[in-house]
């Protein structure tokens, strides 16, 4: 069994009197594809938002390979390791593909933006280049690199968010609903990516409502319902799960 590269204890934030996320705790290990479902509302993308330093949690700690990420700033969770795509597509429309992907280099790097655009060195500005294209070679973008982003479909503009986070080099990737309304032919594109990904190392946390997609490439999944975790185990061990049937799977 492999490390444990993400580990949670107690994870709770409250809105109000809501309790979105309630002493919740996830082992994430490295290597893994991890899902995180559970029905509309049960704290989900909150979950997402506190692991990435987007919210504050109120108890809880958070450590990515031992280092504490709770309450701690974005920018600082993402120099720990963890990059993460988000519900609604953020991609830059007015700035080609390829330059979108820059932008990543440009956040791990310590590149400023403009430097990024107006590169005075040859050598430098041609690794850049090259490491942007092979991102975008393995997400099947390579020929679409001079596009403005704005004119790809809804799913390739998906896929230039998971090359970008992927130019973070991250140690954990959050995809926070990264197959919402794609076709079946762009999901399966994207299953395959996420399996390669996999094949290359990467941990990712996926939180998904796709279960066919769910139960195929997840290695271990946790279940959340009304804020609190619960089950977690193999696809198989969930789908048995009476609680889990009751709570979202019989929906
Ligand atoms: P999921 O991603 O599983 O659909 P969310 O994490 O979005 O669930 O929401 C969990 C609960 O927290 C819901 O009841 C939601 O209404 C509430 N919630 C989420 N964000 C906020 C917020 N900013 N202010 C108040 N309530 C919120």
């Amino acid at each position: 069994m492999n490390a444990s590269l993400l580990t949670v204890r107690g994870l709770t934030r409250r809105f109000g009197g809501l309790t979105a996320v309630d002493n919740v705790d996830l082992d994430v290990r490295k290597g893994e594809i991890h899902g995180l479902i559970g029905p509309n509302g049960s704290g989900k993308t909150t979950c997402i938002n506190l692991l990435s330093g987007v919210l504050k949690s109120d108890a809880g700690s958070v450590t990515l390979e031992g280092t504490e990420i709770a309450r701690r700033p974005t920018h600082v969770v993402a120099a720990a390791g963890l990059a993460r795509t988000f519900q609604n597509i953020r991609v830059f429309g007015r700035m080609t593909v390829l330059q979108n992907v820059l932008v990543g280099f440009n956040q791990s790097l310590g590149y400023n933006l403009l430097s990024v655009f107006s590169l005075r060195n040859g050598a430098a500005e041609r690794r850049l280049h090259e490491q942007g294209m092979a991102l975008l070679e393995f997400v099947g973008l390579a020929d679409k690199h001079d596009t403005l982003a704005t004119n790809l479909s809804y799913g390739e503009q998906r896929l230039i968010e998971i090359a970008r986070a992927r130019a973070l080099s991250p140690r954990l990737l959050l995809l926070d609903e990264p197959l919402v309304g794609m076709n079946p032919t762009e999901v399966d594109r994207v299953v395959d990516l996420f399996q390669r990904m996999r094949g290359q190392g990467l941990t990712m946390l996926l939180v998904e409502h796709k279960m066919r997609v769910v139960m195929s490439v997840c290695d271990q999944i946790t279940v959340l319902n009304f804020g609190r975790k619960i089950a977690g185990g193999q696809p198989d061990e969930i789908r048995a799960d009476p609680e889990v049937i009751r709570a979202y799977l019989g929906e």
